[in-house]
């Protein structure tokens, strides 16, 4: 098995966002589709390696955040012999994307919508296929495993390829970017919203850690050896932001000023986290983290929303 890492030049810049095309004898599959403005490049990469879109047995998504899923459709129309595989609560949404693309557009307005994703496209029901936790497809007659691990997102599962030792953790197992690696590993995890939980995302870490693989595929990108090393760095990480999620909660905080406390705590973690690699000055260093600040940020804060939901939910179950 050979792993392509194909760049898709996400948000206009090079090292923040990949897809996965694995070659396999004469058998391929993608894994993660980037944005319906990626397909020339994922298409091209077949090309360029005289391979055939008809060859494509599977597109993987590891969950349906639009920098994953988001060009699975129009991914799909283009290779016509392959199967769509997702989490079960995944597919319905690459089946019907309405409500993605309405949630998306009202975070991002619809100019930027239409500038970063394009068109999304629906895929047919009968070509999608749901994997329940440790299911297995077979790819040239060697086997591919499906791990559900929750805390990024509800709907996220990993791909791993025991034969050659790799997973492809989506956002499973933090963002991990080239350009950030240079005073020493950098890895820090991804809490954006909707669904971050920090007990069930440390779970997740521990549960591929524990593969005993030799590498990994992040999505936020690239082939990292480190396995156990980016572990370590995540499981505090995520503690810290367990903290503060439970902080904003308890301080009883709500709207702009719940979202400022969290966004607050959130700089001053990504500040000491690239001071501590002597990037804390770095302007394309500080850039590349930008998003994620502001994702982290958002997605502690609607964790802290979902928690005080739930209780009243439970509280008014019980009178
Ligand atoms: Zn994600």
């Amino acid at each position: 098995m050979t792993t392509h890492t194909i760049d898709c030049d996400y948000l206009g810049a090079p090292g923040v966002a990949a897809a996965y095309l694995l070659e396999a004898g004469d058998e391929l599959a993608f894994v993660e589709t980037n944005t319906t403005r990626a397909l020339p490049l994922l298409l091209g990469a077949l090309a360029q390696r005289q391979l055939r879109p008809e060859q494509v047995r599977y597109v993987i998504i590891t969950h349906v955040h639009l920098d994953h899923a988001g060009g699975a459709g129009a991914l799909m129309r283009a290779c016509p012999s392959a199967t769509l595989l997702a989490h079960p609560r995944a597919a319905r949404h690459v089946i019907d994307p309405s409500r993605l693309v309405q949630s998306a557009r009202a975070v991002y307005g619809d100019e930027r919508f239409e500038g970063l994703y394009g068109e999304i496209v629906p895929v047919p029901a009968e070509r999608v296929r749901a994997l329940d936790d440790g299911s297995t497809v077979p790819l040239a007659g060697r086997e591919l495993s499906f791990l559900h691990t929750r805390g990024h997102a509800n709907h996220h599962f990993v791909v791993h390829d025991s034969e050659v030792g790799a997973v492809y953790t989506g956002d499973a197992f933090g963002i991990v970017y080239p350009g950030l690696q240079r005073g020493g590993l950098l890895a820090f995890p991804s809490t954006s919203p909707t669904d971050f939980d920090p007990e069930a995302a440390v779970a997740a870490v521990d549960r591929i850690a524990s593969l005993g693989a030799t590498h990994v595929y992040p999505t936020h990108m690239g082939r990292y050896d480190d396995v156990a090393g980016i572990a370590d760095q995540l499981r505090p990480l995520l503690e810290v932001s367990g903290a503060i999620l439970a902080e904003a909660d308890s301080s009883g905080r709500e709207g702009a000023d719940l979202d400022a406390f969290c966004a607050e705590r959130v700089d001053a973690l990504f500040d000491d986290l690239l001071t501590g690699r002597g990037l804390g000055a770095d302007g394309r260093a500080r850039a590349l983290v930008d998003i994620d600040r502001d994702l982290n940020g958002q997605g502690i804060a609607a964790a802290v929303r979902k928690r005080r939901y739930k209780r009243a939910l439970h509280g008014r179950d019980l009178q």
